[in-house]
């Protein structure tokens, strides 16, 4: 890993090296941007850039990537890099990790040099789990380095934002998430697009829908609303199985149903937009008569009600409710909607 393969943050990349070279890097700092824009990566590359032990002098933004501190930064198992983030599984941080970690960071550096942490997921830090490390936030272990990220800053706690320097991610440019898509493997040009045009500038949304068993999957549901007698029982059925083949992990498999429910989202949205007379924005050309004759079955008012019923559907996921129970309630709300 380089600088050089981080895309799009070139302006950010240098008033890092500037104000290495002037000596000013501040003890903490907040990275806003939308998710999967790269915050993580920046983040991993400058704590790199502080934790290498070669002998250069001045300290610069370059990590030397052959010192062991370097190869263990990319290993991700450097003693003082703390990488934290929000459990899975919960809603939020419990405040037990967060005084763990204030803890282990206060502890002299295991290679005796300086500590740096990234936490991850700081839109879910609640008041009490902010709190118990504010004053490592506000008094870290000297030369140390705090990088906090944030998709939000509107739920960003004031004692946060008054402690940390500010630092916003821009979404990417279509053309910088094609090159990264590309990087990545994916070679075909119309997958290539759709994912440009559903990713919003953020290369890591666009990675998370390229996996051919998502659009595989919708199209088997669209296939499910175009019959006749729509089979809600079955699609809901064959739902759960969808998401439960993301592994035993409660997380994975709601990971995969946001993913898949995104994905039905862009395609009813796409019926609207034929409804209206424009094209469809995320539909492969074999999926064009599916969005059809959705179009022609229901009125816009009923595909405006399929889509809320979506959204809402995205909420009830993130709120930990039973993923079966949320499916086939989708499903069976779905197909009234269609047959009626
Ligand atoms: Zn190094």
């Amino acid at each position: 890993m380089s600088w050089s393969t981080i895309l799009g943050h070139a302006d950010r990349i240098d008033a890092f090296r500037q104000l290495l070279a002037r000596n000013r890097l501040a003890h903490a700092y907040l990275f806003v941007g939308p998710a999967g824009v790269g915050k993580r990566l920046f983040a991993v590359e400058l704590a790199k850039a502080m934790l290498c032990e070669s002998a250069k002098s001045p300290r610069t933004l370059d990590a030397c990537d052959q010192c062991d501190a370097c190869l263990l930064v990319d290993a991700g198992t450097h003693p003082d890099l703390f990488q934290v983030e929000k459990p899975a599984d919960l809603n939020e941080f419990p405040v037990e990790l967060m005084r763990q970690f204030s803890h282990d960071f206060a502890l002299k550096a295991a290679r005796g040099f300086r500590k740096v942490a990234i936490l991850d997921d700081t839109d879910d830090l609640n008041l009490s789990a902010a709190n118990s490390f504010l004053k490592t936030l506000e008094e870290p272990p000297p030369g140390s380095l705090l990088i906090l990220l944030s998709t939000n800053l509107d739920v960003q706690l004031p004692t946060i934002k008054s402690r940390c320097q500010m630092v916003r991610f821009a979404p990417l440019s279509d053309e910088h998430v094609r090159q990264l898509l590309r990087k990545r493997g994916i070679e075909d040009a119309g997958m290539i697009e759709r994912l440009v045009r559903l990713s919003g500038g953020s290369p890591g949304q666009a990675l998370a829908l390229a996996d051919e068993s998502l659009w595989k999957f919708r199209r088997t549901l669209l296939q499910g609303f175009t019959q006749p007698k729509v089979d809600s029982v079955a699609l809901g059925r064959q739902f759960v199985e969808f998401a439960e083949e993301a592994g035993k992990e409660a997380a994975l498999q709601r990971r995969r149903v946001n993913q898949m429910l995104r994905l039905l989202i862009e395609s009813f949205t796409d019926v609207i937009r034929l409804q209206a007379g424009s094209s469809a924005r995320s539909a492969e050309s074999a999926e064009l008569p599916l969005l059809a004759s959705l179009a022609q079955r229901a009125g816009h008012e009923k595909i405006q009600a399929i889509l809320e019923r979506c959204l809402e559907t995205e909420t009830h996921v993130g709120r930990y409710l039973q993923l079966s129970l949320v499916l086939e309630g989708l499903m069976d709300s779905l197909g009234q909607l269609l047959d009626k």
